[in-house]
């Protein structure tokens, strides 16, 4: 964190990228992160495999993905975080229909809750680990 901190200097800086933003307004939305969402965000998700397999067009989003990528991916894999419920969709050639079980990723999305997004926070992430520090030390050392 630097030093300005909770000093007298004006709240509105420029960060990394050159962009300005009000470091107050974003600490106090950090602030108000879910404890879930704050781990993922420092720490990274816990995935766990909700679906491997063929593309179906039960998922509408990702059949629809699938049909209008030029590499025509047959193979779907949906990760959930056992955490904060992110889910990762990985889009794969995998030779379904060939029989020929080969791999390869060819595009990613992801599915986040409406709240899980903090607007500048991935430019700031030395807050967010600043936060869970501090969230860690109020439950204090057992
Ligand atoms: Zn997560």
């Amino acid at each position: 964190m630097s030093p300005k901190k909770g000093g007298a200097m004006a709240a509105r800086e420029l960060d990394q990228v050159g962009e300005a933003f009000d470091e107050r307004q974003l600490a106090a939305e950090i602030e108000k992160l879910k404890g879930s969402y704050l781990e993922c965000r420092t720490l990274g998700h816990a995935w766990k495999i909700q679906y491997m397999g063929p593309v179906t067009r039960s998922d509408m989003e990702l059949a629809s993905r699938a049909r209008h990528h030029p590499w025509n991916p047959d193979g779907a894999r949906i990760l959930r975080c056992t955490r904060c419920r992110t889910e990762r969709v990985d889009l794969c050639l995998v030779g379904y229909g060939r029989r020929a079980y080969g791999y390869r990723l060819v595009a990613r999305y992801y599915r986040y809750a409406d709240d899980y997004k903090v607007e500048g926070a991935n430019n700031h992430r030395e807050m967010l680990h600043e936060e869970l520090f501090r969230r860690q030390s109020e439950k204090g050392t057992k």
